[in-house]
């Protein structure tokens, strides 16, 4: 089956370009990172010490993870509650890269994932699509952009929702602060595979991007 394997750093704007091109393309667009932090945000809220490997795994074990999928929006939920708005917060970001690191929580989530890319042509975003999750996807696309400008969009994100709350230098560093963590965590790091095609979105717009991707896609799936 076709599908987009894109992965690439925080803000780099992976979301916004694979909305846009799976709706020109067609395709589906699976967001693991909402997965992740779904899984975050009820440790978060049960108070669970997510620094500790071992509680971390047993608070697994009573997460009912859904995930709905809506004219192509996907909505998250934990058990029959919506939480799909309210995992979009710095707080919940951060959590997320720390559970991340752990094997319990990443292999909960390989199976979800690789089924969903049985049932449908995707474009999944993420940090280990390329390299673990579908190693063999016919596109990988690694999206990024200097930190400075992804710590600018996610700073005009947050003072949309939450104007006067953050500062852009507090939003930089925190931006920093989680390639730092994905990139040198032990299991599934991110990590551009071999084979993915470096899509620099420093100077772009999320338009230009989405134009890029959708004719590598179209190129990859006449091959
Ligand atoms: O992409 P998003 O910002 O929603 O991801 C939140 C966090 O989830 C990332 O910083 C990363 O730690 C983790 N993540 C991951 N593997 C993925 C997707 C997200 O480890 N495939």
């Amino acid at each position: 089956m076709f599908a987009i394997a894109l992965d690439g750093p925080a803000g780099a704007g992976k979301s916004t370009v694979a909305k846009m091109a799976a709706t020109r393309l067609g395709m589906h667009y699976v967001d693991t990172g909402a997965m992740y932090r779904t899984l975050a945000y009820d440790m978060l809220r049960r108070h669970v010490d997510i620094g500790r490997e071992d509680e971390v795994a047993r608070a697994l074990e009573q997460i009912r993870i859904r995930i709905v999928y809506d004219e192509n929006v996907q909505r998250m939920f934990l058990g029959e509650e919506e939480v799909t708005d309210r995992i979009r917060t710095p707080q919940v970001g951060e959590a997320t890269s720390t559970i991340a690191v752990y094997r319990a929580v990443r292999d909960k989530l390989l199976a979800l994932q690789r089924d969903l890319a049985k049932e449908y042509e995707v474009i999944m975003d993420g940090r280990d699509i390329g390299t673990t999750i579908l190693p063999d996807a016919p596109l990988k696309v690694y999206l990024t952009a200097d930190a400075k400008q992804r710590g600018r969009r996610r700073f005009l994100e947050l003072e949309e929702k939450e104007p006067g709350k953050h500062t852009l230098e507090e939003t930089i560093q925190a931006i920093k602060d989680r390639d730092e963590r994905d990139m040198n965590r032990e299991i599934a790091p991110l990590r551009k595979a071999a084979d993915a095609i470096v899509l620099d979105t420093t100077h772009m717009t999320a338009q230009q991007a989405a134009d890029a991707l959708v004719q590598m896609a179209q190129e990859a799936r006449g091959r």
